[in-house]
């Protein structure tokens, strides 16, 4: 959806819905419940235009422990600046300091939207996703899923350390990506 910033009078909202159909076959391990809700609103002063409002879709994500697919909401808020190519710092403070504004740019006098509402969505993908904060995962073996049942291959030897040493180490495996998991509810479906 290529919007003219030329035809941007002050204000307008930009809403609907975008077929997630494009966006499939770019990930592994990732469906689409449904299409990519969004709702933005697109205020222009001369050639300076914000974009405030939210994207929301539901995917279907494989636990990186236990290997089950469950329902992942992304429900997202954006607020950027948009800014004309030309406009962009070639001092390299300057730059970091847009950054931390949120500050993309433009080409052509135009921009188009769904490039936007795409990169917010892959923004919002987690690289390893669980299915619940306490997800036991699979057991490693005789590979059952330990949500399910409890097998019977570590009993007696499982102590409270084992525990402890095996939880610490899975929090550390948990640091990919752990920061776009910070904003996201997670919903069971
Ligand atoms: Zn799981
Ligand atoms: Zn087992």
């Amino acid at each position: 959806m290529i919007i003219k910033i030329a035809e941007i009078e002050e204000e307008v909202v930009f809403s609907g819905i975008i077929c997630a159909d494009r966006f499939k076959s770019d990930y592994e391990n990732v469906d689409f419940f449904g299409p990519v809700e969004y709702s933005l609103k697109i205020g222009r002063s001369d050639k300076r235009l914000s974009v405030k409002g939210h994207v929301q879709c539901s995917l279907n994500l494989l636990c990186a422990r236990c290997l089950e697919s469950f329902r992942y909401e992304i429900d997202s808020d954006i607020d950027l600046q948009l800014l004309p190519r030309e406009m962009a710092p070639t001092d390299i403070d300057l730059e970091l300091e847009r950054d931390e504004l949120d500050v993309r740019y433009y080409d052509q006098d135009e921009i188009d939207l769904t490039e936007l509402i795409e990169e917010e969505v892959i923004l919002n993908i987690p690289m390893r996703a669980i299915c619940k904060e306490d997800c036991k995962g699979l057991c490693e073996k005789c590979g059952g899923n330990k949500n399910l049942n409890e097998c019977k291959c570590e009993s007696g030897r499982d102590t409270r350390m084992a525990q402890l040493l095996r939880s610490y180490l899975e929090e550390e495996g948990d640091g990919h990506g752990g920061s776009q998991e910070k904003a996201i509810k997670v919903k069971k479906g």
